[in-house]
């Protein structure tokens, strides 16, 4: 058996038949944008291997920081014990989050990061003496992860209710906000969509104890981009009902949308906020969720006291390095003006497929770039044009998109812009 053999006899792929997993790349090396198959042919990662290598592949100041770690200390339990690069990386976090968001809970993978923010929630309501709330509520079109509670928030159509019908508890889903990002904001709540949210909370408030979100950009969801004010009206709602607000900036951290975090868009703090894909800048898995200390609080003086979740590999140490590494070219600030000219870019480049029959849409945000097609779009074809267009693309249900690495050139963008226009021109 070939490698190739091997792996479609054996091995399970994300969202793939097993039986029937279609053409596979064999990608055997990596360097800044570029995907490498074992045949040498050169590929750009317009993905950033899932919102994750913002500073590009193998980045050499994140892989010394690996190499040091690894020749010091890969892992370490971290239940009575601790250590320098998880401390660093708390340290880094903390300088970059709003002051108050300051209880780091660092976890292996984003869907866990979601599983103890939920779970937090819920503790802390059982602190206050409001055990009831053990509900959920959030908008449609979003993704929080694939783990069992986690699924349970997720869309109810396009996610995974339809399927696990009958096993997943019934969460409380809201229209998805209807002004989108950039749209004219209207204060009439029948209109922006927080008279839904107002209502819900009047009526079931009482048995919710959170609001689970993606800050302005919705992802694997729907790649749908909306109002900030929305956020900020659905801040004022929580707190006037006792309702803790979880943000999701798995996918949005670290300067994607072209701000540190989409919650600052709106100016917006959460009460719990979780963090994943780009913390290490790809390199290695790691996700953090933090609390207010009102939330730590409550769930430290509580009668249970601690926090029941502890995974194994918690803050392993070579992702703690990898992160402080990451977090550090994020702090020299160059990020900021990459992805404006990204933005741009895609905005020039992107706009004209609108006038292709097959589009519906086409949406920039940041280092972000949609084309939605009218209908859904053959991810196969894709994945087979990529070793001759040189460009690695994954659509997912109507969206072709992009969220190339910030290093990214002009000449490397045109042709991740080309391959997608390329695509929406004869995908459908
Ligand atoms: C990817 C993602 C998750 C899940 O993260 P994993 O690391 O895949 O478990 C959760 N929320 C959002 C918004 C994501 O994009």
């Amino acid at each position: 058996m070939t490698p190739l053999e091997f792996d479609a006899r054996h091995l399970w792929h994300p969202y793939t038949n097993v039986l029937d997993p279609g053409a596979m790349h064999l990608i055997s090396e990596t360097t800044g944008v570029w995907l490498i198959r074992d045949d040498g042919t050169r590929m750009i990662d317009a993905m950033s291997s899932w919102w994750c290598t913002v500073h590009g592949h193998r980045h050499p100041a994140i892989i010394a920081a690996m190499q040091a770690q690894l020749a010091q200390m890969p892992h370490v339990m971290f239940g009575g014990l601790t250590h320098e690069p998880a401390i660093a990386l708390g340290r880094r976090l903390i300088g970059f989050l709003p002051t108050g968001l300051d209880r780091i809970f660092f976890s292996d993978s984003g869907s866990v990061a979601i599983e103890v923010a939920l779970k937090m929630a819920v503790q802390y309501q059982i602190a206050m003496g409001r055990a009831e709330r053990t509900e959920f509520a959030t908008i449609r079109g979003g993704y929080h992860g694939d783990t069992w509670k986690a699924m349970s928030v997720c869309d109810p159509v396009n996610g995974m209710h339809g399927l696990f019908r009958g096993a997943l508890s019934i969460q409380h889903f809201l229209p998805r906000p209807p002004i989108p990002f950039g749209g004219d904001w209207t204060e009439d709540a029948a209109d922006n969509g927080l008279g839904a949210l107002e209502r819900l909370l009047a009526a079931k408030g009482a048995r919710i104890a959170a609001v689970i979100l993606e800050p302005v950009v919705q992802g694997a969801g729907g790649m749908y981009f909306y109002h900030p004010a929305w956020l900020r009206g659905a801040r004022a709602l929580c707190d006037a009902h006792g309702v803790l607000l979880i943000l999701d900036e798995i996918a949005t951290g670290f300067g994607r949308t072209g701000e540190m975090f989409a919650m600052d868009h709106a100016g917006v703090e959460p009460d719990i906020l979780c963090l994943g894909k780009a913390l290490t800048g790809g390199h290695i898995t790691l996700a953090a969720t933090i609390a207010t200390e009102p939330v730590a609080r409550g769930i430290g003086e509580s009668e249970a006291g601690v926090l029941m979740h502890g995974p194994t590999y918690m803050a392993n140490p070579l992702a703690c390095a990898a992160g402080v590494a990451s977090l550090d070219q994020l702090a020299r600030g160059d990020w900021r003006n990459a992805v404006a000219r990204i933005a741009d870019q895609l905005w020039q480049q992107l706009g004209p497929a609108r006038r292709l029959p097959g589009v519906a849409d086409v949406r920039v945000l940041g280092a972000i770039g949609v084309i939605e097609m009218k209908d859904r779009v053959d991810p196969a074809i894709a994945h087979r044009r990529a070793p001759e267009t040189g460009v690695w693309l994954r659509p997912f249900g109507r969206n072709i998109y992009c969220m190339p690495p910030y290093i990214i050139c002009p000449d490397e963008l045109s042709r991740v812009t080309a391959a997608m226009t390329d695509l929406a021109g004869g995908a459908r």
